[in-house]
């Protein structure tokens, strides 16, 4: 937890977020600013910078981030038809939000990177 992070504060519902999944360690919500018809953020409820930071300090929460994503999909049946999973890390990328997360995006055709 850092008192100052953005997504630690949704975590703890300081900050108002549409939650689409919970479980014991990781949050998914919608995002505020759609990129696609559906665009998700899921994050871990241990506060790291970016997925360099957690795969350095615990790779673990890797596979609890994809499990949720996993299972989420299937539950919004994105499963089938197909999404994006992507994640910013640092500045060249754009990463504006310093509680690592994955956009989940889907429910239309996306376009493809480079188009
Ligand atoms: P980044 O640019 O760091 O990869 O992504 C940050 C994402 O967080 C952006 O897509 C942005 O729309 C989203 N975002 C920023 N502030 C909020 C907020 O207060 N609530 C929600 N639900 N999403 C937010
Ligand atoms: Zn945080």
């Amino acid at each position: 937890m850092s008192s100052e992070c953005l997504f630690c504060k949704i975590i703890n519902k300081e900050i108002p977020s549409e939650k689409v999944f919970e479980n014991e360690v990781v949050f998914g919500f919608r995002d505020i600013h759609p990129q696609a018809k559906e665009h998700f953020l899921f994050i871990h409820k241990r506060h790291t910078q970016n997925l360099n930071d957690l795969v350095e300090t615990d790779p673990s929460q890797l596979s609890d981030l994809m499990g949720a994503i996993n299972e989420f999909s299937k539950e919004k049946n994105l499963h089938q038809s197909g999404y994006r999973v992507v994640t910013n890390i640092g500045k060249d990328a754009g990463q504006t939000v310093f509680h690592t997360h994955f956009h989940v995006l889907g429910g239309e055709p996306l376009k493809q990177f480079g188009s």
